[in-house]
């Protein structure tokens, strides 16, 4: 479906995961395959950003990450089983990862974090081959980086360099990584490395998780104008569909 003209689509994690691990067996298959986790913000950054949007297009998969795209779902009569967010995606790809073998690469975050991440996914999910871990501040060591990545030989990379730029940069060098699928994964690896905290359950529940995420960083708030803005522009969606 189309929310403001963005592409997000309407499957449910199960389905992702089957999708996605179809890709991955697939013989031969040698360009990056992308998946976009996009929320009320990044509608709006590719609503704005026609280099993104059409990423966002050309992307194998475009998933629900955020309960403010379920919500405008339902307003606009598409309503959507769940959300497939991207720490949800990441774990369970990992535990996939483990049975069968795929080779998984973090690039992102602050140095040390990813090697955090790195770390606890391992201890989840034992027998899990992560072939490289790389800091998301390389702009200076760039194509040492792209080297490193490709020598990796990595099925997966996680990109965890906060959207727009992760999404560019996969798209990018999309023919140079050697990996058979990229994600997106903005500020995941922090979470997995504990040093940001996932909202409780009872919160994700209540779909009040960006709440949490503000309260808990209140730096973030310039990011949340965009909401009410995306909010308003999904009623006039609406309202233009009657
Ligand atoms: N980041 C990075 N390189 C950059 C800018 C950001 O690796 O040049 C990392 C940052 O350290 C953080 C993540 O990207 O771990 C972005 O997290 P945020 O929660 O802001 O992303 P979102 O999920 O909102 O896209």
């Amino acid at each position: 479906m189309k929310i403001l003209g963005i592409r997000v689509d309407e499957l449910d994690m199960q389905a992702a995961l089957e999708q996605l691990t179809k890709l991955l067996e697939q013989p031969g298959q040698k360009e990056l395959a992308q998946v976009v986790t996009i929320n009320p913000e990044g509608i709006m950054l590719a609503k704005a950003d026609p280099e993104l949007r059409k990423i966002v297009e050309q992307a194998e998969l475009v998933t629900a990450d955020g309960t403010g795209i379920l919500w405008a779902a339902e307003k606009l009569g598409k309503p959507m089983k769940e959300r497939v967010t991207g720490i949800d995606l990441l774990e369970k790809l990992a535990g996939l990862a483990a049975e069968k073998g795929w080779r998984i690469y973090l690039l992102g975050a602050k140095p040390g974090i990813a090697e955090q991440a790195a770390a606890e996914l391992c201890c989840r999910y034992p027998g899990l081959q992560i072939v490289g871990t790389e800091n998301g501040y390389f702009r200076d060591r760039e194509a040492a980086v792209l080297e490193g990545i490709h020598r990796a030989e990595a099925d997966i990379l996680f990109a965890a360099l906060g959207m727009p730029f992760q999404e560019k940069w996969l798209h990018q060098h999309r023919s140079e990584l050697g990996c058979r699928l990229g994600i997106g994964v903005g500020g995941c690896f922090d979470v997995l490395a504990g040093t940001v905290k996932r909202a409780p359950l009872l919160w994700q529940r209540l779909r009040l998780e960006w709440l949490w995420r503000l309260l808990s960083d209140p730096k973030r708030w310039r990011r949340y104008l965009a909401i009410p803005r995306y909010m308003r522009a999904v009623l006039r969606e609406k309202r233009q569909i009657r």
